[in-house]
């Protein structure tokens, strides 16, 4: 590589690849190998490792902006003291992704405000990092969006983008009542999952409760739990919330501020 137009080839051939990183780290890359006295497969290795890297960052990014997460926190920002109804263990367990490999569904049961978008978002972070296709919807986006979907003829295509995640993060079902064409498309995108991909889904109503959610089709609730529970981990969260936790202590704190002016 001492000959000039060895390396301008090089540079061309880089260029070609799309290989931007390396070309750019080439000419610092081959000082440090002349002064270090590099062998060929030590240098190779260094400058691909550098577009390797930048691959992986920019693939990375990708996916974190394609899962449309709606916050920052991961599971290591979770205070488990503040929910003992969650098991640590079971959380760590889930965060090992297993769980995705094996095609295993997560129910989030619980009242408003005690973590369940958060756990259900720490998962999606940690499979994001992971190098995993994650994406976060809310039941009404879904059904909103299927909606639009059939009006514009688009219905086939928008069921293989629900099926494509390797996980898909379905938030607050249950919330409000899913008219009967929102409760059918749910079902749809849980049936073209089922044993192909994990959906962790948050909700405000207990199983028995479900009929509710589809507006009294006890058998459209009934066929989606079938699938939805064939193979899956139930985490039940019950306790306060943490929003009133922490505006109580706020609230008391400025009582006892006040009482002792
Ligand atoms: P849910 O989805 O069950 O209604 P969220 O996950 O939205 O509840 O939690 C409500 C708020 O409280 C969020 O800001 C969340 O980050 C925070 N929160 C809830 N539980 C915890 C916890 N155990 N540790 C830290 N923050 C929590
Ligand atoms: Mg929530």
């Amino acid at each position: 590589m001492t000959d000039s137009s060895d390396y301008q080839r090089l540079r061309s051939h880089l260029a070609f690849l799309r290989m931007t990183a390396a070309a750019e780290a080439l000419p610092g890359l081959l000082d440090e190998a002349t002064k270090a006295n590099l062998g060929n497969q030590a240098f190779l290795e260094r400058l691909l490792a550098v577009e390797v890297d930048a691959t992986d960052e920019r693939r990375k990014a990708s996916l974190a902006r394609f899962a449309s997460l709606p916050s920052p926190f991961t599971l290591a920002d979770f205070d488990f003291s503040a929910q003992p109804s969650v098991d640590p263990k079971l959380i760590a367990e889930l965060a090992s992704l297993r769980f995705v490999e094996d095609t295993t569904n997560i129910l989030l049961i619980g009242p408003p405000g005690v973590g369940k978008t958060m756990l259900a978002v720490g998962l999606g972070h940690a499979a994001v990092a992971a190098g995993m296709r994650v994406y976060y919807t809310t039941a009404a986006e879904l059904a909103a969006r299927c909606h639009r979907a059939a009006l514009e003829g688009r219905w086939a295509t928008t069921m293989r983008f629900y099926a494509g995640p390797r996980l898909l993060i379905v938030d607050e079902v249950g919330y409000l009542p899913l008219p009967a064409e929102a409760a059918a498309a749910l079902f749809q995108v849980v049936s073209q999952r089922y044993l192909k991909g994990s959906i962790a889904l948050t909700t405000n109503l207990g199983i028995a409760s479900w009929g509710k959610i589809f507006n009294g089709d006890p058998m459209v609730a009934g066929a989606l739990l079938d699938r939805l529970l064939h193979r899956s981990v139930v985490v039940n969260i019950d306790g306060d919330s943490y929003r009133m936790r922490s505006h109580r202590a706020r609230a008391e704190a400025t009582r006892r501020a006040v009482a002792s002016s």
